[in-house]
């Protein structure tokens, strides 16, 4: 993630990394999870559940900073995110 202001303890702070899970079968297909993942860790999936909606993937997990947005803005409650120990520092900028 480029950040357009430096954060002056960013080589010391350790962030959570979280894993995500999608319940497919509930999923409606709204797409906002993919659109407003501030990381893009999501896409839309190519298969399809037996709604005929098409679930998102998880596209880059190493990405996911555990912000939990996609778990707070899903109208139906068919994503989530399990929070791992903070092992990995952020590195990239
Ligand atoms: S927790 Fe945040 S960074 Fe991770 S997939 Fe969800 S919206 Fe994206
Ligand atoms: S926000 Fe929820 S219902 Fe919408 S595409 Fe993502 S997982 Fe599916």
């Amino acid at each position: 993630m480029k950040y357009w202001r430096r954060p002056l303890d960013l080589d010391k702070v350790c962030l959570p990394r979280a894993e995500v899970r999608i319940i497919e079968e509930r999923c409606k297909g709204c797409n906002y999870c993919v659109t407003y993942c501030p990381r893009n860790v999501l896409v839309t999936g190519e298969k399809f559940n037996s709604k005929g909606y098409y679930p998102p993937h998880v596209k880059n997990q190493d990405e996911c900073a555990s912000c939990g947005l996609c778990q707070m803005i899903c109208p139906e409650f068919a994503i989530y995110h399990i929070v791992q120990r903070p092992e990995v520092a952020e590195q990239s900028v």
